[in-house]
């Protein structure tokens, strides 16, 4: 059976977060996404973690099902920690993300967290002081089966790989605590054939999710398996994550990274953005203001490639590109992906299938009768990868264009419409 996981999300604690992630919403947005498995986000928070055992129940070994099994998505105990220290002359900071295979391992780690003085209340992903290393010796002491994987491994502020206060490899972060960490989360900005150029990420799994902080973003990353439903378990997750054998982890799919808001180098405020190579040239700095650019996902990655652009390790799982459903309406529609047309769209045809059986794999003709001809060019020309990306830079996401001027004009204009004709 294929199941689409996607393992991080936050919930109404975590600060910038919607109101509306609540255990009943999430579940019923994840079935109308077509995920299977939705990380809880955020169990190491005292008021989320009592809401999430008010809520749900044991529906297989560690993962669990709202109450009265009315939506079909099972839950998986996650969370998401910052990691602020000093090491060397540098200020780091880390988000790392904790698997926990039951409530009462994660009863656990919170109390090692706890007793190191961290101030779970604070917030849904709360701020400690604690070391990368020492917190997966706490969580590993905690509950050998429980896990700890780097959140948006690239991202400038807070990326085990960040340009900002990040390190330059696993082991710098994690010391000996290394060897448990077998898997990173490459974020929106960069996409697996970016880390396919890393050579000391061969042996990591590269999973991605959502990171969502409302409903509507659930899924926009996600990872897809090939599990055995007799065997299906908290367990069986993990192990197919750390095997990465592409019979089981069949994919994951991608945001265009392009989209992703640090994706390029560039300065926010001065609406300047630029690729590595130009980076390069300029010094490192903005031509607008003259200080230090942001530099993004792009050029970190290829600091630390020692490989060419394209090349696949052995045994790597593959990846498909998707862009959410309401921005392929919205971008058909040439109107905001917030307006009432392309949620009233999106709710016609998902109401139908799932997010992901479109996206994936309804047929063109099918995609026609569930919402109308265009929308179902679209969700083709997504698959096939044919659409152009404006590089996203220092907090600014990238934009899509699936259809461009004269292009959309060729294909969407009816011959009634054109005029003298
Ligand atoms: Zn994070
Ligand atoms: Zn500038």
């Amino acid at each position: 059976m294929r199941i689409i996981a996607d393992l991080q999300i936050h919930s109404r604690y975590s600060r910038a977060c919607s109101q509306d992630l609540i255990p009943k919403n999430i579940a019923a947005w994840a079935d109308r996404k077509g995920i299977g498995i939705v990380g809880t986000g955020d169990f190491t928070h005292p008021k989320w973690n009592r809401e999430l055992q008010d809520a749900l129940e044991e529906a297989k070994p560690g993962l669990y099902r709202l109450r009265g099994k009315s939506a079909r998505a099972y839950f998986m105990l996650t969370g998401e920690v910052s990691n602020i220290y000093k090491q060397g002359d540098k200020v780091r900071r880390v988000h790392n993300m904790i698997f926990a295979p039951d409530f009462a391992a994660a009863d656990r780690i919170i109390a090692g967290l706890e007793k190191r003085g961290a101030n779970l209340k604070s917030d849904g992903r709360p701020i400690m002081g604690i070391h990368c290393d020492d917190l997966v010796k706490i969580v590993k002491q905690a509950d050998g089966r429980a896990e700890v994987i780097p959140a948006h491994a690239w991202t400038p502020h807070f990326g085990l790989f960040g340009s900002l206060s990040g390190f330059d490899s696993i082991q710098e972060a994690f010391l000996d605590q290394a060897k448990y960490i077998f898997a990173i989360e490459t974020g929106l900005s960069s996409d697996p054939k970016m880390n396919w150029q890393i050579s000391m990420l061969d042996s990591i799994s590269l999973i991605s999710n959502s990171d969502a902080h409302s409903l509507r973003k659930l899924g926009r990353e996600a990872n897809v398996f090939e599990v055995d439903p007799e065997k299906l378990s908290y367990d069986e997750i993990i192990r197919i994550i750390r095997n990465k054998d592409p019979k089981e982890f069949l994919f994951t799919i991608e945001f265009y990274p392009e989209e992703g808001k640090y994706h390029l180098d560039g300065h926010r405020d001065c609406k300047f953005s630029c690729t590595p190579e130009q980076t390069e040239k300029n010094g490192g700095i903005c031509p607008v203001c003259g200080k230090k650019l942001l530099v993004g996902v792009l050029s970190r990655v290829s600091n630390l490639a020692d490989r060419q652009w394209g090349f696949m390790p052995p045994r790597a799982v593959p990846f498909k590109n998707a862009i959410p459903l309401e921005e392929i309406i919205a971008d058909t529609l040439e109107v905001g992906a917030g307006s009432k047309k392309v949620q009233a769209l999106y709710q016609k045809l998902t109401d139908q299938e799932p997010e992901f059986e479109i996206l994936l794999d309804v047929p063109q003709e099918e995609i026609e009768k569930l919402g109308n001809p265009e929308i179902a060019a679209a969700v083709i020309r997504v698959r096939e990868g044919s659409v152009r990306v404006e590089g996203g830079y220092d907090g600014v996401f990238g934009k899509i264009h699936i259809f461009d001027g004269s292009e959309r004009d060729k294909i969407f204009r009816k011959p009634k419409q054109m005029g003298l004709f």
